[in-house]
């Protein structure tokens, strides 16, 4: 048996076609449709031309049963023979007929019926005893006539006699035959028509979709702002434009959100570098005593330490992101570790002269400690750097009153954050760009941290801003409680030497 793929590839290429495949459908659809339709047009003309033989045969049998008497066992024509019209009814009637006794004695009959055959004397007696049945019958020359047969009493009203009287359908079979004939003979014209039409239609069907697939070919990386026109029929073929061309716009974001963060890694890893470079000048040109090389190394170090922070980042967020990042869960009080961020936060606080206050209501969560530092740090440095001199961070811990969850608020008093810009802060390497963010630096990766580990601790993360007025975080994560499932060992450690919070995000610029 030959496969689906093997009939693939010997068919030629044309036949792979959307087009073809259309086509043959049609062509498929519409010979069933027309094949269907024929047989019941012939059905039909079947049962209505041979309805009107039956109606006449009946009246003839009528007739006949009035012009046919019996006396003495002999048969005989009660007719008036000088009567041109009867005389031409009565020979009709004679044209094909048969008249027996109860034994199957032939009394009368015609050359015809005598061709179709002569009924056996148990079929006779059966006629005799059930009554009247019509049927088709062939003579030898194979011409089709109704027949009707059935009792006829004697003289003392006793069904003694079986009478059978016969119609040609000769005339109403030729005309379904030539029906048949000549539908079935057009019907390969019919189908090639349908063929060409379908052909014409599949293609202009297909047309815009293949205007489609040309302006999709000339949209590349670089020229993504490209939209393919809408046809503006409204049809389903518009919906795909649509999407595609809302498509391209996301990809073009996604781009442009990928080159900007290459620009920033490029700056970020700049200022250490150029750091690292300025300190091992120091060291090589212009320091004298042990002192200034020693200090000269330490600033390196410093520096190399941060470039290190930032190559963390970004491999911790790429492993957190494909999963192979694992909790380590354990009952923490939520509120001690909230104030021991906070104080971690207090000297750059103070050196940017921002009031940053802490209320924490004792609580526990179940979490993995480290993220939730990562969290908790990832926000608060996000407020200190995002509120001006003298503005105040506050942060909060409570319950909450109705479900099982501990609540973290960080709000601060800073720049805020437009309410077009909201939906994407979450997103990898999203920034916002404005001329008062814009000379804070920073890589777009603290709040994906922040949804991430909100997410896999199963809590939920709100925030409300206010552009000039502030900004509100607000955290919720389950409280470790009886229902509390906590990972039996830790698994892998996200990357070597991190124990501690990150402290690139702790930085206040
Ligand atoms: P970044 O390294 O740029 O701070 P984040 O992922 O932490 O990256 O934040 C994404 C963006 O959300 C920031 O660029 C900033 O525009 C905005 N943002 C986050 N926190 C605040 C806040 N507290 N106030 C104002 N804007 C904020």
């Amino acid at each position: 048996m030959i496969s689906l793929a093997t009939l693939r590839e010997v068919l030629p290429p044309f036949t792979r076609g959307l087009r073809f495949r259309l086509t043959v459908s049609y062509i498929v659809l519409f010979t069933v449709l027309l094949v269907v339709i024929g047989m019941l047009f012939r059905g039909v003309l079947k049962a209505e031309t041979e309805g009107q033989v039956g109606d006449l045969l009946e009246e003839q049998w009528g007739a006949a049963k009035g012009y046919v008497k019996i006396e003495n066992e002999r048969p005989y024509w009660f007719a008036d023979f000088t009567d041109p019209e009867e005389a031409d009814t009565v020979a009709r009637l004679r044209n094909v007929l048969l008249l027996t006794d109860d034994l199957g004695n032939v009394l009368l009959d015609s050359p015809i019926y005598r061709s179709i055959g002569i009924d056996s004397p148990a079929e006779i007696q059966r006629v005799i005893r059930n009554g009247p049945i019509v049927r088709t019958r062939y003579d030898a020359n194979g011409v089709p006539y109704m027949i009707k047969a059935g009792p006829m009493p004697d003289e003392h009203h006793k069904n003694r006699y079986f009478f059978a009287l016969g119609r040609s359908l000769e005339a109403s079979h030729k005309t379904v035959t030539q029906f048949t004939q000549t539908y079935f003979l057009f019907l390969p014209v019919m189908i090639a028509l349908t063929g060409v039409l379908g052909w014409w239609l599949a293609g202009r069907a297909i047309e815009p979709v293949n205007s489609v697939a040309q302006a999709a070919q000339s949209i590349t990386g670089s020229n993504l702002t490209l939209s393919i026109p809408l046809r503006n029929a409204g049809d389903e073929l518009d919906n795909l434009i649509d999407n595609f061309n809302k498509m391209t716009v996301r990809l073009a974001q996604s781009f442009e959100q990928i080159r900007q963060f290459s620009t920033d890694v490029s700056h970020e890893l700049r200022t250490p570098l150029t750091a690292i470079r300025g300190q091992l000048e120091v060291a090589l040109f212009t320091a004298e005593s042990q002192e200034q090389y020693r200090d000269a190394v330490v600033n390196a170090l410093e520096a190399v330490e941060q470039l290190s922070s930032i190559v963390r980042q970004l491999l911790l967020l790429s492993q957190a992101e494909s999963g192979q990042l694992a909790l380590q869960k354990t009952a923490i009080d939520f509120g001690e570790l909230v104030r021991d961020v906070t104080d971690q936060f207090q000297i750059p606080a103070e050196e940017k002269e921002i009031t940053l206050k802490a209320d924490v209501a004792p609580v526990k969560v179940a979490g993995d400690r480290t993220q939730i530092e990562r969290l908790v740090s990832n926000l608060l440095s996000n407020a200190l750097k995002y509120t001006p001199v003298h503005g105040s961070v506050s942060v909060r811990v409570s319950k909450n009153a109705i479900d099982p969850m501990a609540c973290l608020i960080v709000e601060d008093t800073g720049v805020g954050i437009p309410p077009e810009n909201l939906p994407h802060i979450f997103d990898r390497f999203y920034r916002v760009r404005n001329p008062q963010t814009n000379q804070i630096e920073g890589l777009g990766l603290g709040l994906s941290f922040v949804s991430w580990i909100v997410t896999a601790h199963g809590g939920k993360i709100d925030v409300k801003s206010s552009v000039g007025k502030g900004t509100r975080f607000t955290v919720q994560l389950p409280e470790a409680g009886a229902g509390s499932i906590f990972a039996p060992m830790v698994v892998t450690p996200p990357v070597a030497g991190d124990s501690q919070p990150e402290r690139t995000e702790t930085r206040v610029h």
